[in-house]
């Protein structure tokens, strides 16, 4: 049996692509289609001049897990590459979920959503409720932060942007002190939760040019021991956490080459990008091939994700997320070659 006809919901990574429909925008300025994504496979039309658009050259295609097209919705890229997440969840896992791309490419669209087309979180979460009904689970509890990675610096989404460090405790295990871990008992509570963090990202400037471009943002939901919990949830006891899912929005893929950029302030942010999401690739890549050395020191991102990292039956889906537009073909081949050199 070769390793490609696994189902990939069995596998440790899982590698998809997802291309948005045109805009009207692009539409307007009659920017054409320039991706195909069939079955698993994506069929990039490069244009030979950026002045003319509609002649092209077809770059050699791409293949990953699943290749999703414009008619896609949240909902089948939730049930064909979340949820298989959510149950490792429940199986006392530590699982993660990264949407890559950029800048305008369908990340928060994947993850938030819309009130009309809830994202992955949101399925996510009412999945989870759902299975915790479970008498077998009723010990635990579901605890959610959402904190942000601006240049090294970490933010509390749901604490007004507090800052908060990271640090390495005793045990190497990795801890992030004052960071709000917010008890939720059901799907309403968590929405309000996630519209607080999803606002507090938009507004607030942290630096300079800040915007959510320019920032990871990491929803973090654990299954956590109930009675192991102290009164204050801000002491958080990383040996009460029975599962873990993490959804990575990460930063747009195009600021990681923002290096030379005249701006000091946005050179650094770029530099510091670039670094984590080269970091992210080696982790993941790592993962994949069981090595015994993970470099999650590279980066704060892979150092906040260090346990999802190390632990045994971790398991990670990369979301390439793509505009379909020939002006942004450049761009787009970069996310596939990224997300080729995950696997
Ligand atoms: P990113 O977070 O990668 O910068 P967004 O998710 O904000 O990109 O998407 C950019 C725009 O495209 C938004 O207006 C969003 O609503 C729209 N969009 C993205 N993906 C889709 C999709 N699959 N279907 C419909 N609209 C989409
Ligand atoms: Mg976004």
């Amino acid at each position: 049996e070769s390793p490609n006809s696994k189902p990939y919901d069995a596998s440790k990574i899982v590698v998809c692509v997802r291309k948005r429909p045109l805009s009207k925008k692009e539409k307007l300025k009659s920017d054409p289609d320039a991706i195909k994504a069939v079955d698993n496979t994506v069929h990039v039309f490069e244009p030979k001049l950026k002045v003319d658009l509609t002649k092209y050259t077809e770059v050699h295609p791409f293949t990953f897990d699943v290749a999703f097209d414009e008619n896609a919705k949240n909902q089948d890229v939730y049930n064909s590459c979340a949820k298989p997440l959510v149950q490792a969840f429940f199986d006392g896992s530590k699982v993660t979920c990264f949407a890559y791309g950029q800048t305008g490419a369908g990340k928060t669209h994947t993850m938030m959503g819309t009130p009309e087309e809830p994202g992955l979180y949101t399925l996510a979460l009412q999945d989870i409720f759902q299975m915790k009904q479970k008498k077998e689970y009723a010990h635990l509890g579901v605890y959610i932060s959402f904190f942000e990675i601006y240049g090294s610096k970490l933010f509390d989404l749901l604490n007004g942007k507090k800052r908060v460090e990271c640090r390495e405790d005793a045990k190497q295990r990795v801890r992030i002190i004052g960071l709000e871990e917010r008890l939720c008992e059901d799907p309403d509570q968590v929405a309000k939760t996630i519209e607080e963090g999803g606002k507090c990202r938009s507004t607030g400037s942290t630096g300079a040019n800040a915007d959510s471009s320019r920032s990871h943002a990491i929803l973090e939901i654990q299954l956590k021991y109930k009675d192991s919990q102290s009164e204050n949830s801000n002491e958080s006891d990383p040996s009460s956490v029975y599962g873990k899912l993490s959804f990575i929005d990460l930063a747009g893929s195009e600021r990681a080459a923002d290096t030379t950029h005249s701006d000091r302030q946005t050179r650094m942010e770029g530099a510091e990008i670039n670094k984590s999401l080269l970091a992210l690739k080696e982790c993941i890549r790592a993962l994949g091939q069981n090595q015994y050395h993970t470099p999650f020191r590279g980066s704060k991102l892979t150092l906040v994700l260090k346990d999802s990292f190390i632990s045994a039956d971790s398991r990670t889906v990369m979301i390439a997320n793509v505009s379909p537009a020939a002006s942004n073909c450049e761009h787009t081949l970069n996310t596939l070659r990224y997300a080729d050199r995950v696997k």
